[in-house]
């Protein structure tokens, strides 16, 4: 029986790159059914809700959800419908991995580096108050419950991947308590795994080595708030947020997306590049057990990066994301 998956197309690009996307799976062969729902600003503008209940109705029975960007509005009520999604399904593990890839030119070769970001709790909680007109407390929380799961896929990750070394970031030097905790879970866990060499660096100086020296690291596991930052500093060193992909996994759902925002300021001129995207839909088909899929959109796309003829302007070519679309069904033929 075809496999059911939930598509939202949301705002800005997300149409476009979810159409090309969409193509290009089905060129492939992916043999997927799709329960498409447009979601987001102009959803909500158009009918009254940001997310259709039979959006979340779809997801709740396919389970797997092939997310395009959404732009949320400010004032209505949601802070994020991104960090809304990651909460009510308690899709905890944010998985990006940054790869170089051959044909994209950056100062950085051979990067690397997947990261886990705990993705439900930190200073994304959302608790934040008011205490006088002058001052505001946002308060970080970290549990024992979030951070083992989190720092414990990593090890799996890395075992199962045949990786080296789990890094362990964080801000324990001030943050005593809430990073010291992190921290400290990162070390117990690593016992369980002696295998894979365990170490840690502070966010500070993770950054810096990260553009000196971005080869040295392998898996990171980190916060909510760091592990947002340092995958933006990630995808700067592979040639952008076009080429960032990540999955958002709980005990029960899945979520997939790019992990760039709507990108309203080229929305509508057809040169977004769908491959963060696509990339993202192949972590989609190996999570699906169609590997094989997965890899032959993987080798199309590496094809037509090395091609270099429709590059879309964000890798510094002059490409559509049709051409580039089509360019890649062509290679899958
Ligand atoms: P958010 O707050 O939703 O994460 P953001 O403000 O960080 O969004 P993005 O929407 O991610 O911003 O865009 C940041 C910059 O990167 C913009 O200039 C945008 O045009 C560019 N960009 C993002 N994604 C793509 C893409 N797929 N193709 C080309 N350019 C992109």
């Amino acid at each position: 029986m075809k496999q059911t998956i939930t598509v939202f197309k949301g705002d800005g690009i997300g149409p476009e790159i979810t159409d090309a996307v969409l193509e290009i799976l089905d060129a492939a062969k992916a043999d997927l059914d799709y329960e498409i729902f447009n979601v987001g600003e102009a959803e909500y503008e158009a009918h009254g809700a940001l997310i259709p209940d039979d959006a979340f109705t779809s997801f709740e029975k396919t389970r797997v959800l092939l997310k395009s960007p959404i732009t949320t509005p400010v004032g209505k009520g949601f802070r994020s419908l991104n960090v809304m999604m990651r909460k009510k399904y308690d899709l905890y593990a944010n998985i990006r991995p940054a790869r170089s890839n051959a044909a994209i030119k950056t100062p950085f070769e051979n990067v690397d580096i997947v990261i886990f970001r705990e993705n439900t709790e930190d200073l994304y909680a959302g608790v934040e108050e008011m205490i006088d007109k002058d001052t505001a407390h946002s308060i970080k929380i970290i549990t024992r419950a979030c951070s083992e799961r989190i720092i414990r896929d990593a090890f799996e990750y890395a075992v199962k991947q045949g990786r080296k070394t789990v890094t362990c970031v964080h801000k324990a030097n001030i943050m005593k308590l809430s990073d010291g905790l992190f921290r400290d879970i990162f070390y117990e866990i690593s016992k369980e795994y002696p295998q894979i060499e365990a170490n840690d660096k502070i966010v500070d100086n993770t950054a810096m080595q990260m553009v000196m020296n971005p080869q040295q690291f392998d898996v990171i596991v980190t916060e909510n708030l760091y592990g947002d930052i340092i995958s933006d500093l990630s995808s700067g060193l592979i040639g952008g947020l076009g080429l960032l992909p990540s999955s958002n996994l709980g005990k029960d759902f899945a979520m997939f997306e790019a992990v760039h925002g709507s990108a309203p300021d080229i929305a509508g001129k057809g040169i977004a590049n769908p491959t963060a995207f696509l990339w993202s839909a192949c972590m989609m088909l190996d999570h699906l057990g169609k590997q094989e899929v997965a890899a032959r959109i993987r080798r199309a796309v590496d094809a037509v990066l090395a091609d270099g003829n429709c590059l879309t302007p964000d890798l510094g070519g002059h490409g559509t994301t049709a051409a580039y679309k089509d360019a890649i069904i062509a290679k899958l033929a």
